[in-house]
């Protein structure tokens, strides 16, 4: 058997624990210091922001179609493993589009989607008023309908993805920070190795494969490893709000996103609304600033208006591990080690990205056992 450590369990953490758990000859410990997705996952509204992302080639769109393809048997396959229902919204993306807008910049996105084997489409204004009469605003001149885009319960979907790995055979070690690594370099030129781990609770584990998917935890573990990767924290902070009952047509419950504010239905009149996205100051802190949510709130607001009457249950904030430097995400040996793996970085996308990125951790992992 070949002993994989997996450091941290959010979305990421899970999903490749999930994936590596289908590989038979691996043995898969996953460590976090908490239970699972209590980072920024447990902040998450599960946008899954894929055909209706600008991104249309190379890596950024790759790793956006794998998931999404991957999405649709994944969800299905968890569900009946872990025997649980995990919230997935099936009805698609809803970009209002505002004065100003180039729509002949989304017609070209519409074609380049048709060539990939995307549909998304432009409605006018009237067309979008028939089909969500809650949205109400000068500025709205249409929106892009992306039907094959996605929105999935961040904590439903880790929690699943831990059932259905554990039921595969993998271990989950909740409470247990990872606190050192030992390495050995059998000559100056070659690459070193990790060979055991070290937790908060004086274990030792032997290791063949240590993956890093520790969110913004990466850059003290890895400045343990050297050379370390610099992730910093974007805070970003949500709403639940409460109507007395569904937002315009009860049957047709899309993310509604405008303004980079989105709102994400829940059923029974619930909502998410988010996110902020507030950078950290000069000390490396980001401490969340109440009227940045209140801003979100009134954007919200002002494009739907029957939000106002909406009765505030809960608000909460999560910091998106965001690489400093370079592109988002990090999945790639580390360099100087032959058994190292970075899954990390993921900053406004994990949740989106995360079943790409497991692939990729498989496919790197299982064709040198
Ligand atoms: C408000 C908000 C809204 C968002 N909305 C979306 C969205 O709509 N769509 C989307 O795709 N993404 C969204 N994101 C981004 C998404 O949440 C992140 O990209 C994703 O959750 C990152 O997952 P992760 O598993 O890498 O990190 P995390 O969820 O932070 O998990 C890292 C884990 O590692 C553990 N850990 C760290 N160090 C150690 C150690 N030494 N030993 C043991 N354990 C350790 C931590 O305890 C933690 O559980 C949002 C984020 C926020 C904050």
């Amino acid at each position: 058997m070949t002993n994989v450590a997996v450091v941290g369990c959010g979305v990421i953490g899970a999903a490749i624990a999930y994936e590596l758990s289908r590989v038979p000859q691996l043995k898969v410990t996953v460590l976090d210091r908490q239970p699972p997705a209590q980072g920024a996952t447990g902040a998450a509204l599960g946008v899954l922001m894929g055909a209706i992302s600008k991104k249309t080639k190379g890596r950024a769109w790759q790793l956006r179609q794998s998931s999404m393809q991957r999405y649709e048997t994944l969800i299905p396959e968890i569900e009946a493993i872990a025997g649980q229902k995990i919230p997935f919204n099936q009805q698609g993306i809803l970009r209002l589009c505002f004065a100003g807008d180039d729509l002949n910049k989304w017609q070209e996105l519409v074609e380049i989607r048709r060539s990939q084997g995307w549909q998304i489409e432009i409605w006018d204004s009237a067309q979008l008023q028939h089909q969500c009469p809650q949205l109400h605003n000068h500025r709205i001149i249409g929106a892009i309908y992306s039907p094959q885009d996605r929105q999935v319960d961040p904590l439903a979907l880790t929690q699943a993805l831990v059932a259905a790995a554990k039921y595969n055979g993998v271990t989950f070690k909740f409470g247990v920070a990872v606190e050192g690594v030992e390495s050995t370099t059998p000559q100056p030129s070659i690459r070193k190795t990790c060979h055991q781990i070290h937790t908060s609770n004086n274990l030792s584990l032997d290791i063949d494969w240590l993956v890093i998917a520790a969110g913004l935890g990466s850059t003290p573990l890895t400045t343990a490893l050297e050379p370390s990767v610099d992730i910093r924290p974007v805070l970003g902070q949500a709403l639940h709000l409460r109507l007395p009952q569904s937002l315009g047509n009860a049957d047709f419950q899309p993310v509604i996103t405008g303004d980079d504010v989105h709102i994400v239905p829940l059923g029974n009149g619930e909502y998410w609304v988010g996110a902020t996205v507030e950078f950290p100051d000069e000390t490396g802190e980001a401490i969340a600033q109440p009227m940045l949510l209140e801003k979100v709130r009134q954007e919200a607001i002002s494009f739907c208006p029957p939000l106002a009457e909406a009765t505030l249950l809960r608000t909460w904030s999560g910091k998106r591990p965001r690489p400093e430097n370079r592109p988002a995400p990090i999945i790639e040996p580390l360099i100087g080690y032959s058994n190292v793996l970075l899954a990390t970085g993921h900053y406004r996308n994990g949740i989106l990205l995360a079943p790409a990125t497991a692939q990729i951790i498989r496919n790197l992992i299982s064709p040198a056992i």
